[in-house]
């Protein structure tokens, strides 16, 4: 059989892959998609960010395709967690980055999401072929990753060549390692979760009731995200030592989780567990974080969940997986259009993707370090006092020097952590104590302002194009976005 020639081959049609097959297939490239299952398929990560929805999916030109789906409009996060009693809300309204009308985002299904999107790097011109599981990456000339081979549903053995091989295959890649360096796990937050649906859980009071409600309790906390006025994805995160626990009797474990914890109980208790269809089930997943000490090599990029994952607590993994899609993307159609060189165009994509995935890193460990419970094991592991300080420092460092002029200022990572972390629980007791749940403290907190910050431009550039404000680099000498957000060019200050 003759062996086909692509400019871009991408393994895996999830939200990473899908983004960046439609992206570089509107520039004109010839790009193949082959996805292992044939959709639509299960997927757990039900919950947005306003910055896949109004940055990279318009982008994609999915904005009133998502908006005639109906999912359930998401205005943020509420929250049963700090040192308060009573759960407090984060809304997206009144971050100063995304403000107006696109302060929202979806809780969505993921099998019609992932459909969507993936008919849509169709409809841009790229080639989908499901049902064709990726085994091996093949090696072109000085290094350089020259294609991929692939096994259809009858078994057959196919080969492709292509310019660019990118591995969006997700968290079980087994394509990954082939980029060079090795996936890191971070100790901090090894942890496991349990999960199901229901149906007629109670909802939270309009207008937050299409929030995702994230509530912490001694053994770890609970996800509770509304994906219809009726339906409701449960889950919930544990340490990993329960493992053994969970997995033998799934029913009770989850039963005796959900009395555990009286406000999940209480929204639970009228509601039934869906037992058929793809939703019947209570599945089990580690919800390790880990990233590739690389990201790309010549000819080969990891993106989404190939490169790294980060708890799951503020819904960043199709963020990220979506904004990597954005990236490489602009760094492929920066090369093949002969515009830049792929080092200095996969340099960008790196550091850019490897910071965002830090800040979100960092945010996190000051998430746990916020929550109060002196008791529980789950919450003692997630205290950045009592970690192993070389471990987390070494992690933080890893992920990319987040903060690098801010890192000068305090002694340690630690230290930095432990009082971006007081700051930050500070503001959310503010907002928590104000009558009118006044937010802005929260939105002045640095880890919050960091992490809200490259969506909300991601976001602007996808909705004013040529009109947006010019963007300054990220890093020094580093590349800017073109106006129409679809490639890198070099930064030509005014
Ligand atoms: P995937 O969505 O995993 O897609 C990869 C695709 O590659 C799949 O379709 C797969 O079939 C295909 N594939 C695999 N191997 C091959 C192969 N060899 N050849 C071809 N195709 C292949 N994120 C959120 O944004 N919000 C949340 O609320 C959230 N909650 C989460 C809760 C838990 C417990 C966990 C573990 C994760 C959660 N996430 C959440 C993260 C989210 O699930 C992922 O970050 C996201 O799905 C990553 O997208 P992706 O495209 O990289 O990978």
């Amino acid at each position: 059989m003759a062996i086909e020639d692509f400019d871009v081959v991408v393994a895996g049609g999830g939200p990473a892959g899908s983004t960046l097959a439609a992206l570089t297939a509107m520039r004109g490239h010839k790009v193949l998609v082959l996805e292992k299952e044939r959709f639509p398929r299960y997927q757990i990560g039900e919950s947005l960010l306003p910055s896949t929805v109004h940055g990279v999916c318009r982008l994609l030109g999915l904005t009133e395709e998502l908006a005639e789906a109906g999912f359930t409009v998401k205005r943020g996060g509420t929250f049963r967690w700090g040192a308060t009693p009573e759960p407090w809300t984060f809304s997206f309204s009144v971050s100063p980055h995304i403000s107006g009308p696109t302060s929202f985002a979806y809780q969505v299904e993921r099998s019609r999401f992932d459909e969507l999107l993936l008919n849509n790097a169709r409809r841009k011109g790229a080639e989908v072929r499901e049902e064709c599981a990726v085994t091996e990456v093949i090696e072109g000339e000085e290094g350089r990753a020259a294609g991929v081979r692939y096994t259809t549903a009858d078994g057959a053995e196919h080969e492709v060549r292509a310019q660019f091989v990118v591995d969006a295959s997700g968290n079980r890649s087994r394509l990954h390692s082939k980029v060079g360096g090795e996936r890191k796990y971070s100790d901090f937050f090894r942890s496991l979760a349990l999960f199901g649906y229901f149906e007629g859980g109670k909802r939270l009071a309009a207008p937050n009731s299409g929030n995702i409600l994230s509530v912490a309790f001694d053994s770890g906390w609970f996800w509770y995200i509304p994906l219809s006025p009726t339906l409701t994805s449960v889950g919930a995160v544990v340490r990993r030592e329960l493992a053994e626990k969970i997995q033998g009797d799934r029913e009770k474990a989850m039963t005796a989780l959900i009395a555990e914890c009286p406000l999940i109980s209480e929204y639970l208790a009228d509601a039934t567990r869906v037992t058929s269809g793809p939703y019947g089930e209570l599945r089990i997943r580690k919800d390790y974080s880990y990233h590739q000490t690389s990201f790309w090599r010549p000819g080969m990029i990891l993106i989404g969940d190939a490169a790294c994952f980060v708890d799951p607590v503020f819904s960043s993994g199709v963020h990220l997986a979506t904004y990597s899609g954005l990236l490489a993307a602009r760094s492929i159609n920066s090369v093949l259009s002969g515009d830049l060189d792929e080092k200095a165009a996969l340099t960008e994509f790196e550091a850019r993707y490897r910071r965002e995935y830090g800040v979100f890193y960092e945010f996190l460990v000051s998430f746990y370090e916020m929550h109060r419970d002196e008791e529980s094991y789950f919450w003692q592991a997630k205290k950045v006092t009592r970690n192993n300080h070389t471990e987390l420092e070494s992690f933080v460092d890893l992920v990319g020097g987040v903060s690098s002029g801010e890192q000068a200022l305090t002694s340690s990572t630690s230290g930095r952590l432990r009082s971006r972390s007081a700051e930050f629980a500070a503001a959310v007791e503010e907002v928590a104590a104000s009558d009118d749940g006044n937010m802005v403290p929260m939105f002045k907190s640095t880890v919050v302002k960091q992490v809200m910050a490259e969506g909300g431009q991601v976001q602007m550039r996808a909705m004013l194009g040529q009109d947006a404000e010019p963007e300054v680099p990220l890093f020094p000498g580093g590349l800017v976005a073109s106006p129409d957000g679809m490639s890198w060019q070099p930064y030509r200050p005014a």
